[in-house]
């Protein structure tokens, strides 16, 4: 059993496909290890056995009856607690939804289900998603499988975290400023998070409608580009939702495998991304990553993107000023938690302080204090110009170059606690996956090793223009086999082993 939950979702779905194992003996598998090792970790909110095995077993019988059934039938996948699911809970990592049953499933959940994958179990997240640390979810932090005093990152960290450790072969995230890209980065996983469009965020709790996005978090390129092939499309429940025809990641990743799209590569190296207070381990490992791409033939380019320095500034008055409206739907009446007696103001002021967090409160202050008459402009107003600007920087720089390239986030996972008291230094933490989102275009973060001076992983992000999400799973997916032949095995596969010795 050790072995099969080791196993990419890749090779799991093979040896479902050709019955050596089935369906209810890989759900079986991963929950034993959740069982195991989440006792330390704490990246899942819910899980629930019996449904997930008679969803594993229902898949078993449809293949048994000889049914035509996807790659990926079978496999266990953890889902971000941000999208509502009808077999379990969803919480959003909240108080204010602790116990919230969903009567429907979102988009991207349906259609996992129709591949055939089969829910673990949800994960634990920052509360709305507002974090980079997984510290603010109401349910507690989120530890590190790397280093359990460490942080997983944030916002998805639960999912992050339960791919590391291998708890699920593979997970959803979800992406507004960098939650699925910076947790793969800070627990050595692979993350993706697509054009904006191209994924549905039906049944996805909303906090930035104009910046989230859901995507995908596993330990390898090949497995993060296959749940893409399953969620991306139209669909009509989502009116930003983009009708574009999506080629095959999975084939774009297997291609890329082979290595041969590095030769001519132009890879941009953003100035104002190479962080001068940037951990030097961190850099180190990057520098190297680079090193890798240009002996195989890419050509590196210096761009300037003059803009990207007031984007964590314009972000986090975006951000805020869309969450609080957002927020407003959560009035003790229409779900969740109600509290207090009086008036009906009375009871929605004194659910909404008892069910919100620190964090959230927090930006619902500012969000829409920056919306307010008077302010508009000048909060609002100005930080949707610097939207624009960032956006021109991105279509510049894509004219000379084919990827841009950067490390994921400026460090490695930091201790716990360390910044729980100092916002700011979390959110400039963000410098880096925030502009992707800012401008719409795909982001994919990927291991490179780790860092000297704390042993813990390092990401590299790469981005590409809108629509040309293939291209990162190519390029990252020839990036991970060169990250692979350096160290003689996959970067997942050097995970600490966790299990009831450390728990
Ligand atoms: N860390 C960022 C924030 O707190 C990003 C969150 C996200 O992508 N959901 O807003």
């Amino acid at each position: 059993m050790t072995e099969l939950i080791r196993l990419t979702a890749a090779d799991l779905g093979a040896k479902l496909a050709a019955g050596e194992i089935s369906a209810v003996e890989a759900a079986q598998a991963h929950l034993d290890r959740i069982a195991e090792v989440d006792g330390s970790l704490n990246a899942f909110l819910a899980t629930d056995a019996e449904a997930s095995l008679a969803a594993a077993r229902s898949i078993d019988e449809r293949r048994a009856a000889g049914e035509e059934l996807g790659e990926l039938a079978g496999v266990p996948v953890a889902i971000k607690d941000i999208l509502v699911t009808t077999d379990m809970p969803t919480t959003a990592g909240s108080r204010i939804l602790e116990g919230y049953q969903s009567p429907f499933d979102a988009t991207s959940v349906a259609q996992a289900r129709a591949a055939g994958l089969v829910n673990i179990g949800k994960t634990n997240m920052d509360e709305f998603a507002m974090g980079s640390s997984n510290e603010t979810s109401a349910y507690g932090a989120v530890h590190n499988p790397w280093n359990l005093d460490r942080i997983p990152g944030g916002s998805g960290g639960g999912s992050a975290a339960a791919v590391a450790a291998f708890e699920a072969p593979l997970a959803f995230g979800s992406d507004t400023g960098g939650s699925i890209r910076q947790p793969a980065a800070f627990t050595g996983s692979v993350g993706f998070k697509g054009t904006y469009g191209s994924v549905s965020r039906y049944g996805a709790i909303a906090m930035a409608s104009s910046l989230d996005q859901i995507g995908s978090c596993a330990r390898t390129v090949l497995d993060t580009a296959l749940l893409q092939d399953i969620i991306s499309g139209h669909d009509a429940h989502d009116s930003t939702s983009l009708n574009h025809e999506w080629p095959s990641f999975a084939a774009a990743a297997r291609e890329g495998a082979s290595g041969a799209p590095l030769k001519g590569l132009r890879v941009g190296l953003v100035k104002q991304l190479m962080l001068d207070g940037a951990q030097e381990g961190a850099k180190a490992r990057f520098e190297e990553a680079v090193a890798m791409l240009t002996a195989q033939g890419a050509e590196v380019v210096e761009i300037d993107t003059p803009h990207f320095e007031y984007a964590v500034a314009a972000y986090y008055l975006l951000h805020p000023a869309e969450a609080s409206s957002n927020l407003a739907k959560f009035d003790s009446v229409r779900y969740g938690l109600r509290t207090g007696q009086g008036t009906v103001e009375d009871v929605m002021s004194a659910t909404r302080a008892a069910g919100f967090g620190a964090e959230v409160k927090r930006r619902i202050i500012l969000g829409t204090y920056a919306l307010s008459a008077g302010y508009y402009d000048a909060y609002y107003g100005n930080a949707q110009k610097v939207r624009t600007l960032i956006q021109r920087d991105f279509a510049q720089a894509f004219e000379q170059v084919d990827v841009i390239a950067s490390l994921t986030a400026p460090t490695t996972a930091w201790e716990l606690g360390k910044k729980q008291d100092d916002p700011m230094a979390a959110y400039l933490n963000d410098a880096t996956t925030i502009p992707a989102n800012m401008a719409g275009i795909p982001g994919l973060s990927l291991p490179i090793g780790t860092a000297a001076e704390d042993g813990m992983p390092v990401g590299l992000q790469l981005m590409a223009p809108a629509y040309e999400d293939a291209r990162l799973f190519r390029t990252g997916a020839a990036i991970e086999a060169l990250i692979t032949e350096r160290d003689g095995t996959p970067f997942w596969a050097s995970a600490p082993a966790l299990g009831k010795a450390t728990a």
